[in-house]
Protein backbone atom coordinates (compact mmCIF):
# COMPACT_ATOMS: atom_id res chain seq x y z
CA UNK A 1 0.00 0.00 0.00
CA UNK A 2 1.65 3.13 -0.91
CA UNK A 3 1.50 7.11 0.53
CA UNK A 4 -0.31 9.61 -1.63
CA UNK A 5 1.74 12.54 -2.23
CA UNK A 6 0.43 16.18 -1.84
CA UNK A 7 -1.27 15.53 1.32
CA UNK A 8 -0.91 17.30 4.81
CA UNK A 9 -0.23 15.32 8.27
CA UNK A 10 -0.75 17.40 11.00
CA UNK A 11 1.61 15.09 14.19
CA UNK A 12 0.75 16.06 17.56
CA UNK A 13 3.04 15.10 20.57
CA UNK A 14 1.07 13.83 23.14
CA UNK A 15 2.10 16.93 26.05
CA UNK A 16 4.03 16.04 29.15
CA UNK A 17 5.50 12.75 26.61
CA UNK A 18 8.86 11.66 27.50
CA UNK A 19 10.84 10.91 30.11
CA UNK A 20 10.37 12.03 33.76
CA UNK A 21 11.80 13.82 36.98
CA UNK A 22 12.71 10.90 38.01
CA UNK A 23 13.78 9.02 35.56
CA UNK A 24 15.84 12.20 34.62
CA UNK A 25 17.03 12.13 38.16
CA UNK A 26 18.25 8.36 38.08
CA UNK A 27 20.15 8.77 34.79
CA UNK A 28 21.95 11.46 35.99
CA UNK A 29 22.74 9.63 39.62
CA UNK A 30 24.00 6.80 37.03
CA UNK A 31 26.10 8.23 34.76
CA UNK A 32 27.60 10.26 37.46
CA UNK A 33 28.50 7.32 40.19
CA UNK A 34 29.52 5.10 37.19
CA UNK A 35 28.76 2.08 39.18
CA UNK A 36 27.36 -1.35 38.07
CA UNK A 37 23.64 -1.14 38.04
CA UNK A 38 21.33 -3.64 40.23
CA UNK A 39 18.96 -4.72 36.89
CA UNK A 40 18.18 -2.26 33.89
CA UNK A 41 18.20 1.57 35.43
CA UNK A 42 14.42 2.35 33.97
CA UNK A 43 12.65 0.14 31.13
CA UNK A 44 13.62 1.66 28.16
CA UNK A 45 16.62 -0.19 25.90
CA UNK A 46 17.88 2.86 24.38
CA UNK A 47 18.88 4.53 27.68
CA UNK A 48 19.92 0.81 29.06
CA UNK A 49 22.08 0.59 26.20
CA UNK A 50 23.37 4.13 26.19
CA UNK A 51 25.13 3.03 29.78
CA UNK A 52 26.02 0.11 28.85
CA UNK A 53 27.97 1.45 25.73
CA UNK A 54 29.61 3.96 28.46
CA UNK A 55 31.16 0.81 30.41
CA UNK A 56 28.59 0.54 33.62
CA UNK A 57 27.59 -3.08 34.05
CA UNK A 58 24.22 -4.00 34.15
CA UNK A 59 23.91 -6.74 36.71
CA UNK A 60 20.48 -8.77 37.43
CA UNK A 61 18.35 -7.14 39.68
CA UNK A 62 18.67 -9.65 42.62
CA UNK A 63 21.77 -11.02 41.52
CA UNK A 64 23.41 -13.20 44.24
CA UNK A 65 26.04 -11.01 45.51
CA UNK A 66 28.74 -13.54 46.08
CA UNK A 67 28.61 -14.38 42.51
CA UNK A 68 29.83 -10.70 41.62
CA UNK A 69 33.43 -10.85 42.35
CA UNK A 70 34.96 -7.21 44.03
CA UNK A 71 31.63 -5.60 43.76
CA UNK A 72 32.14 -2.95 46.55
CA UNK A 73 29.73 -0.27 45.11
CA UNK A 74 26.34 0.00 42.95
CA UNK A 75 23.60 1.76 41.68
CA UNK A 76 19.59 0.62 42.81
CA UNK A 77 17.55 1.60 39.60
CA UNK A 78 14.44 3.85 39.75
CA UNK A 79 12.06 1.27 40.50
CA UNK A 80 12.94 0.73 43.98
CA UNK A 81 14.67 -2.39 46.08
CA UNK A 82 13.44 -4.38 48.53
CA UNK A 83 14.26 -3.16 52.20
CA UNK A 84 15.49 -6.60 53.07
CA UNK A 85 18.41 -6.85 50.09
CA UNK A 86 19.21 -3.50 50.83
CA UNK A 87 20.32 -4.75 54.24
CA UNK A 88 22.22 -7.38 52.92
CA UNK A 89 23.77 -4.85 50.69
CA UNK A 90 24.74 -3.15 53.91
CA UNK A 91 25.88 -6.05 55.74
CA UNK A 92 28.33 -7.40 52.72
CA UNK A 93 29.66 -4.13 52.98
CA UNK A 94 28.67 -3.08 49.44
CA UNK A 95 27.87 0.83 48.90
CA UNK A 96 24.12 1.32 47.16
CA UNK A 97 23.64 4.99 45.72
CA UNK A 98 19.85 4.91 45.47
CA UNK A 99 18.55 6.19 42.29
CA UNK A 100 15.04 5.38 43.56
CA UNK A 101 12.20 7.68 42.01
CA UNK A 102 11.61 9.72 45.10
CA UNK A 103 7.98 9.40 44.67
CA UNK A 104 8.31 5.91 46.00
CA UNK A 105 10.90 7.12 48.70
CA UNK A 106 9.43 10.05 50.08
CA UNK A 107 5.68 9.36 49.21
CA UNK A 108 4.70 5.62 48.58
CA UNK A 109 6.65 4.32 51.35
CA UNK A 110 5.46 6.48 53.62
CA UNK A 111 2.22 6.15 52.96
CA UNK A 112 2.41 2.27 53.86
CA UNK A 113 4.33 3.15 57.07
CA UNK A 114 1.98 6.20 58.12
CA UNK A 115 -1.44 3.42 56.92
CA UNK A 116 -0.03 0.65 58.98
CA UNK A 117 0.61 2.36 61.66
CA UNK A 118 -2.63 3.67 61.93
CA UNK A 119 -3.96 -0.19 61.78
CA UNK A 120 -5.18 -0.43 57.93
CA UNK A 121 -4.04 -3.31 55.85
CA UNK A 122 -2.91 -1.85 52.61
CA UNK A 123 -3.45 -3.40 49.53
CA UNK A 124 -1.47 -2.38 46.88
CA UNK A 125 -3.14 -2.39 43.16
CA UNK A 126 -0.24 -3.53 40.54
CA UNK A 127 1.54 -5.95 38.93
CA UNK A 128 3.23 -8.30 41.80
CA UNK A 129 6.48 -9.25 39.31
CA UNK A 130 7.11 -5.74 38.48
CA UNK A 131 9.90 -4.70 40.72
CA UNK A 132 8.30 -1.05 42.09
CA UNK A 133 5.76 -3.52 43.76
CA UNK A 134 8.14 -5.79 45.11
CA UNK A 135 9.89 -2.93 46.32
CA UNK A 136 6.91 -0.84 48.14
CA UNK A 137 5.42 -4.50 49.03
CA UNK A 138 8.96 -4.87 51.48
CA UNK A 139 8.12 -1.70 53.19
CA UNK A 140 5.21 -2.99 54.94
CA UNK A 141 4.25 -5.65 57.13
CA UNK A 142 1.71 -7.12 55.84
CA UNK A 143 0.70 -6.16 52.29
CA UNK A 144 -1.84 -7.56 49.82
CA UNK A 145 -0.92 -7.43 46.09
CA UNK A 146 -3.89 -7.05 43.79
CA UNK A 147 -3.60 -6.79 39.62
CA UNK A 148 -7.27 -8.85 38.68
CA UNK A 149 -10.55 -9.60 40.11
CA UNK A 150 -9.59 -13.19 40.52
CA UNK A 151 -7.15 -12.15 43.19
CA UNK A 152 -9.37 -10.52 44.60
CA UNK A 153 -11.23 -13.69 46.45
CA UNK A 154 -7.82 -14.78 47.83
CA UNK A 155 -7.76 -11.23 50.27
CA UNK A 156 -8.13 -11.98 53.92
CA UNK A 157 -11.36 -12.15 55.90
CA UNK A 158 -12.71 -9.87 58.55
CA UNK A 159 -9.99 -7.07 58.41
CA UNK A 160 -12.10 -3.46 58.98
CA UNK A 161 -9.84 -1.20 57.78
CA UNK A 162 -8.17 -1.58 54.70
CA UNK A 163 -6.96 1.18 52.02
CA UNK A 164 -5.57 0.50 48.40
CA UNK A 165 -2.51 2.48 47.13
CA UNK A 166 -1.51 1.84 43.90
CA UNK A 167 1.46 1.36 41.06
CA UNK A 168 2.61 4.48 40.38
CA UNK A 169 1.78 3.57 36.43
CA UNK A 170 -1.06 1.90 36.01
CA UNK A 171 -4.26 3.49 34.31
CA UNK A 172 -6.94 4.83 36.36
CA UNK A 173 -9.52 2.89 34.91
CA UNK A 174 -7.74 -0.46 36.24
CA UNK A 175 -7.36 1.23 39.67
CA UNK A 176 -11.23 2.19 39.81
CA UNK A 177 -12.24 -0.93 38.87
CA UNK A 178 -10.33 -3.14 41.16
CA UNK A 179 -10.96 -0.77 44.04
CA UNK A 180 -15.24 -1.21 43.02
CA UNK A 181 -14.30 -4.92 42.79
CA UNK A 182 -12.53 -5.44 45.91
CA UNK A 183 -16.00 -3.16 47.88
CA UNK A 184 -18.24 -5.35 46.13
CA UNK A 185 -16.70 -8.81 46.96
CA UNK A 186 -14.79 -7.97 50.19
CA UNK A 187 -14.26 -4.51 52.06
CA UNK A 188 -17.28 -1.81 51.24
CA UNK A 189 -15.51 0.43 53.13
CA UNK A 190 -12.21 0.18 51.46
CA UNK A 191 -10.36 3.43 51.02
CA UNK A 192 -8.96 4.20 48.52
CA UNK A 193 -5.83 6.33 47.46
CA UNK A 194 -5.18 7.23 44.19
CA UNK A 195 -0.63 7.00 43.94
CA UNK A 196 -0.22 7.03 40.38
CA UNK A 197 2.89 9.88 40.20
CA UNK A 198 1.47 13.39 38.28
CA UNK A 199 3.68 12.67 35.05
CA UNK A 200 2.05 9.53 34.67
CA UNK A 201 -1.60 10.82 35.14
CA UNK A 202 -0.71 13.92 32.91
CA UNK A 203 0.37 11.47 30.56
CA UNK A 204 -2.23 9.15 30.72
CA UNK A 205 -4.58 12.02 30.37
CA UNK A 206 -2.79 14.02 27.21
CA UNK A 207 -2.95 10.36 25.22
CA UNK A 208 -6.67 9.85 26.65
CA UNK A 209 -7.61 13.20 24.76
CA UNK A 210 -5.59 12.79 21.64
CA UNK A 211 -6.54 9.31 21.22
CA UNK A 212 -10.34 10.90 20.56
CA UNK A 213 -9.85 12.40 17.90
CA UNK A 214 -6.62 11.45 15.90
CA UNK A 215 -6.35 8.80 13.25
CA UNK A 216 -3.82 6.69 14.53
CA UNK A 217 -1.70 6.52 17.68
CA UNK A 218 2.54 6.27 17.94
CA UNK A 219 3.37 4.87 21.13
CA UNK A 220 6.99 5.02 21.94
CA UNK A 221 8.46 3.16 24.52
CA UNK A 222 10.22 0.06 26.19
CA UNK A 223 7.92 -2.89 25.63
CA UNK A 224 8.72 -4.06 29.07
CA UNK A 225 7.62 -0.39 30.53
CA UNK A 226 4.90 -0.46 32.67
CA UNK A 227 3.50 3.24 31.87
CA UNK A 228 3.93 2.87 27.86
CA UNK A 229 2.18 -0.14 27.58
CA UNK A 230 -0.26 1.34 29.32
CA UNK A 231 -0.63 4.33 27.02
CA UNK A 232 -0.76 2.03 24.30
CA UNK A 233 -3.70 0.26 26.03
CA UNK A 234 -5.57 3.38 26.59
CA UNK A 235 -4.91 4.50 22.65
CA UNK A 236 -6.04 1.47 22.01
CA UNK A 237 -9.64 1.41 23.38
CA UNK A 238 -9.96 4.40 21.39
CA UNK A 239 -8.12 3.31 17.96
CA UNK A 240 -7.59 -0.75 18.56
CA UNK A 241 -6.73 -0.83 14.77
CA UNK A 242 -4.32 2.39 14.72
CA UNK A 243 -2.64 2.23 17.82
CA UNK A 244 1.50 1.04 17.04
CA UNK A 245 3.25 0.48 20.15
CA UNK A 246 7.52 0.76 18.72
CA UNK A 247 10.11 0.84 21.00
CA UNK A 248 12.59 2.64 17.92
CA UNK A 249 11.86 4.93 15.20
CA UNK A 250 13.04 2.54 12.41
CA UNK A 251 9.80 0.87 13.16
CA UNK A 252 7.84 3.26 11.99
CA UNK A 253 6.10 2.03 8.57
CA UNK A 254 4.94 4.74 5.83
CA UNK A 255 1.99 2.36 5.15
CA UNK A 256 0.74 3.76 8.85
CA UNK A 257 -0.10 6.69 7.86
CA UNK A 258 -2.03 6.63 4.77
CA UNK A 259 -5.44 8.49 4.96
CA UNK A 260 -3.87 9.93 8.30
CA UNK A 261 -4.47 13.78 8.65
CA UNK A 262 -3.76 13.85 12.30
CA UNK A 263 -1.53 11.71 13.81
CA UNK A 264 -1.09 11.19 17.88
CA UNK A 265 2.83 10.50 19.55
CA UNK A 266 2.61 9.34 23.26
CA UNK A 267 5.71 8.34 25.19
CA UNK A 268 6.37 6.88 28.93
CA UNK A 269 7.93 8.25 31.25
CA UNK A 270 10.94 6.40 30.23
CA UNK A 271 11.74 7.23 26.90
CA UNK A 272 14.05 10.07 25.99
CA UNK A 273 12.92 12.95 23.89
CA UNK A 274 15.74 11.93 21.23
CA UNK A 275 13.56 8.98 20.61
CA UNK A 276 10.38 11.33 20.12
CA UNK A 277 12.29 13.63 18.04
CA UNK A 278 13.47 10.37 15.97
CA UNK A 279 10.05 9.08 15.50
CA UNK A 280 9.18 12.64 14.09
CA UNK A 281 11.89 12.88 11.47
CA UNK A 282 11.59 9.09 10.87
CA UNK A 283 7.46 10.12 10.01
CA UNK A 284 8.69 13.63 8.38
CA UNK A 285 11.13 11.11 5.86
CA UNK A 286 8.04 8.52 5.31
CA UNK A 287 5.20 11.09 4.46
CA UNK A 288 5.31 12.27 1.41
CA UNK A 289 3.42 16.31 1.55
CA UNK A 290 3.63 18.62 3.94
CA UNK A 291 3.86 17.78 7.76
CA UNK A 292 3.61 19.85 10.93
CA UNK A 293 4.47 19.03 14.23
CA UNK A 294 3.48 20.81 17.32
CA UNK A 295 2.75 19.60 21.14
CA UNK A 296 -1.05 19.25 22.75
CA UNK A 297 -3.26 17.08 23.39
CA UNK A 298 -6.64 18.78 21.12
CA UNK A 299 -7.59 20.40 17.84
CA UNK A 300 -5.85 23.13 16.52
CA UNK A 301 -7.51 25.89 18.79
CA UNK A 302 -9.54 24.11 20.54
CA UNK A 303 -8.58 26.83 23.60
CA UNK A 304 -4.92 25.42 24.05
S1 LIG B 1 7.01 7.42 36.37
FE1 LIG B 1 6.53 8.44 38.29
S2 LIG B 1 7.23 7.00 39.85
FE2 LIG B 1 8.19 6.36 37.94
S3 LIG B 1 10.17 7.40 37.90
FE3 LIG B 1 8.72 8.77 36.86
S4 LIG B 1 7.96 10.18 38.45
FE4 LIG B 1 8.91 8.40 39.46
Amino acid sequence: MGVEAGGELEVIVARSAGTCFGVEAAINIAEEIRKPILGPLVHNPKIVGDLASQGIPILERYADLDQVDDLEEVVITAHGYPKQLKVALRERGITFHDATCPVLLKWVYRKIRNFEADGYHVILIGNPDHAEIIASRSYGEDISVVYDEAAVEGLPDGLEKTVAICQTTITKEKFDRLVGCIRRVKYPGLRAVDTRCKPVKNQQEAVEMLAQWVDAMIIVGGYNSSNTTNLARIAKNHLPQRTYHIDADALVQAEWLVGVRHLGIGAGTSTPKEQIAAVQSRIAELYPGTVAFRVGDGPQGAGQ
